[in-house]
């Protein structure tokens, strides 16, 4: 594992890998699983940790099924009119742009400086929310702000 690099990461996933609990359960199948979970860990245990935001697919798509491997593209959301919307509708609301470099606890700052509540795409593009407790995570960062504002 490069432990020193950058994590790479798309758009929504900023989200999802503060957000979502990876160690509760398996999503698409057990290689995508396990290598989610090995950046979840990183992420979780180093706020330093700098993360990239790239384009199109990241460090945590590997072994996706929806990965066009030839193209490093989701086929759910890198093509047609659409391509990267659920990306952007993350990145514009924290105010991050493709190719920005940031660390985790900036990251988690302004996640949760910035989301009041899921954003649309929990509820209308993935099925995970239950499986990886999406909820809990996003009221636990929020609570985690005020136990940090009140030292
Ligand atoms: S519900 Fe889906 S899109 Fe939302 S944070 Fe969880 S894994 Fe990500």
């Amino acid at each position: 594992m490069r432990d020193r690099q950058a994590i790479r990461l798309r758009g929504h996933h900023l989200f999802c890998m503060v957000v979502a609990n990876a160690e509760a359960g398996d999503i698409y199948n057990p290689r995508f699983a396990a290598n989610a979970r090995a950046y979840h860990r990183r992420i979780k245990a180093n706020p330093n940790q700098v993360i990239k935001v790239v384009a199109s697919a990241g460090d945590t798509c590997a072994f996706c099924p929806s990965l066009n491997v030839a193209e490093n593209k989701c086929r759910l959301y890198d093509y047609g009119l659409e391509a990267n919307q659920i990306d952007l509708d993350i990145l514009q609301p924290l105010g991050f742009e493709i190719d920005m470099k940031i660390t985790v606890s900036e990251l988690r700052n302004r996640i949760r400086s910035v989301f009041t509540s899921l954003p649309a795409m929990c509820y209308l593009d993935c099925p995970f929310g239950e499986v990886l407790h999406c909820d809990e995570g996003f009221h636990r960062l929020q609570k985690e702000s005020d136990a940090e504002s009140q030292r």
